[in-house]
């Protein structure tokens, strides 16, 4: 061999161990680069996908489907997939698909056993080789994804299945295959944990808001006093809760020993008709408190919840007609149940619920929780009776109120008037006079507090000519002739027999003497109808004015010595 054929030889074997060291460096890149990739990644459908990636990878695989282990522990989920091209439009149908552990299949089997479970079209039974020429498969291969937790107890994650079309996995192919996946089986059981949490997590908060919005309609019912909003919100709730297409409220009336319908809700509007329908007809022919008249009285008396799987099936039976009726006007009842609603153990009233679209199924949890929200709405309803009539009681005793303070205001108008001549009477003139006296001791700024005493001349004779009704006649008229005159401050009161006084308030003894004068003038005009003739009469008018150290009485002395003194001076005049 030549120096140069030597030196080729060696250049040549330095090429090839320069191009493997190469392939080496980039397979342990692109490792590398998935452990990172990995590593970071807590999402778990960022990890099938990359498992997935690297497994179709792999020289002679032609699909996959990895399963993980449900939250339950009860199935395999299929979380990622690829069929052969020719069945990947299938892939869409089994994603999420769901394989119990209960049912026998390669994939159970690798998981449970925690071993490689492989299919062979040359070598494995006919069923099993039907199912892979459907699949126009070579060969399926089953592998368990499991990892040792901290305890170095094994977790059991999931299994991978791999198809290949054209020939069946090398030992190598499966050794390297499953190293892959030991790889991945950490991050995965991780990222599993860590799904199956916030799924919990997700499950609390569901929870929680509902039980916060419970919470939320049961502060709402207490808070509610009239019975009708009360009704409407229990059954929007019901609905809600339970699968039922309508639902009445039927509250027992014991004096008239029926079960009135009092409200009855659909939960869609095109069951509204059917609704009203029947509502209408329990209105007008109300169940009687009887056995016999049907479910909901029934319910009532026994005191049980009665529950009927299907009416559809009863429909050929002999019903009670109210029933019978009711059920036909709802159209298509199916699942219904007739629940006493009861306050303190004791019956209140029913609740009927019914499906018109098929039958339905109440969980035993959800029937228990049914009957204690009836027996919170039997407290519900009950106080709300109780503040209506309270309230209405309230309202009674304000009307009752309203009549004895007219009565009050009526008799306090005849103690303090006088039948006769409707003006005040003395005692009222008496507290008045007070009154204004206080009144005006009080002001800075002294305006006059006057008074005017009227007497009728000679008014025995007028009786005596005329008779004691004609002389009430006149009673009257002076009287009505003294309170025109006044002003609306001004209180004009009959003093005795026929005697008047006038109080004045902020009227000086100039402004007495105009007011005397006017009132004299006005009677000596007037004239006054009786039985027999028309007649006038005259009066005499004393006024006076209030003036320093002036008593109540003082004032009175002096008005009626200036009474006193018109009489004397000839009568029908005005003294001051
Ligand atoms: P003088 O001009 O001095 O006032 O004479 P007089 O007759 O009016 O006075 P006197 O006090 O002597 O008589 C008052 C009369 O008024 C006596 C009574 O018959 C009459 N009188 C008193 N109260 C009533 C009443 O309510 N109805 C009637 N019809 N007369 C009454
Ligand atoms: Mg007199
Ligand atoms: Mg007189």
């Amino acid at each position: 061999m030549t120096n140069t054929g030597k030196c080729n030889q060696v250049l040549q074997t330095t090429r090839t161990e320069r191009d493997e060291a190469l392939a080496e460096i980039a397979r342990l890149r692109s490792s590398q680069e998935m452990l990172e990739a990995i590593s970071v990644s807590m999402e778990i459908g960022t990890l099938l996908e990359l498992l997935g990636n690297k497994i179709l990878a792999t020289e002679g695989i032609d699909g996959f489907v990895i399963n993980i282990l449900d939250m339950a522990g009860e199935n395999l989920i299929c979380m990622n997939l690829r069929y052969p091209d020719e069945f990947r439009h299938l892939e869409a149908t089994f994603r999420n698909y769901k394989y119990p552990l209960t049912t026998p299949s390669p994939h159970v089997t690798a998981f449970t056993e925690q071993r490689p479970v492989a299919l062979d079209a040359e070598t494995g039974t006919e069923e099993e080789r039907e199912a892979l020429a459907r699949w126009k498969l070579r060969q399926s291969l089953a592998l368990p994804i499991s990892a040792a937790d901290s305890s170095g107890a094994l977790v059991r994650v999931g299994t991978v299945m791999v198809f290949c079309q054209n020939a069946a996995l090398t030992a190598q192919t499966q050794e390297s295959l499953q190293d892959l996946i030991r790889v991945f089986s950490v991050p995965l059981c991780n990222a599993q944990r860590h799904a199956h949490l916030l799924q919990q997590q997700a499950v609390f908060a569901a929870a929680a808001t509902e039980q916060e919005r419970f919470l939320r309609f049961v502060t709402e019912v207490n808070s509610l006093t009239l019975p009708d909003k009360i009704f409407e919100l229990i059954l929007t709730e019901l609905m809600r809760r339970m699968p039922f297409d309508v639902a009445s409220l039927f509250i027992a009336n014991t004096d008239t020993d029926v079960l009135e319908c009092r409200k009855t809700l659909a939960n869609d509007a095109r069951f509204a008709p059917q609704a009203e329908a029947m509502h209408t007809y329990c209105v007008d022919k109300p169940y009687r408190l009887d056995i016999q008249d049907g479910g909901p009285p029934h319910a009532f008396i026994k005191n049980i919840p009665l529950v009927f799987k299907d009416v559809q099936q009863l429909m050929h039976l002999q019903l009670p007609t109210k029933s019978r009726k009711a059920l036909e006007l709802l159209q298509s009842p199916h699942t219904l149940i007739n629940m006493p609603i009861r306050f303190k153990g004791k019956p209140i009233g029913v609740l009927m619920l019914t499906s018109l679209v098929e039958p339905v199924t109440i969980s035993e949890a959800d029937f228990r929780f049914f009957e204690l929200l009836s027996d919170f709405f039997g407290a519900a309803i009950t106080n709300a009776n109780t503040y209506a009539r309270a309230d209405e009681q309230h309202r009674e005793i304000g009307r009752l109120n309203l009549i004895l303070q007219d009565k009050i205001d009526e008799l306090a108008d005849q103690v303090a008037t006088d039948k006769l001549t409707g003006l005040f009477n003395f005692r009222s003139f008496e507290q008045e006079i007070l009154r204004r006296l206080n009144e005006y001791q009080r002001q800075s700024a002294r305006l006059g507090l006057s008074i005017v005493m009227v007497d009728i001349d000679h008014f025995k004779n007028f009786n005596d000519n005329y008779g004691h009704a004609a002389g009430n006649t006149v009673l009257a008229g002076v009287a009505h002739e003294i309170a025109k005159l006044s002003r609306k401050m001004d209180m004009a009161c009959r003093y005795g027999g026929e005697e008047f006084v006038v109080i004045l308030p902020k009227c000086e003894a100039e402004g007495a003497l105009i007011f005397a004068e006017r009132v004299r003038v006005a009677v000596e005009q007037a004239r006054f109808e009786i039985e027999t003739a028309v007649l006038g009469v005259t009066v005499s008018v004393g006024a006076a004015t209030f003036v320093e150290g002036d008593t109540q009485q003082s004032l009175f002395e002096r008005a009626d010595q200036a009474l006193y003194r018109a009489k004397r001076a000839g009568r029908n005049q005005v003294c001051g």
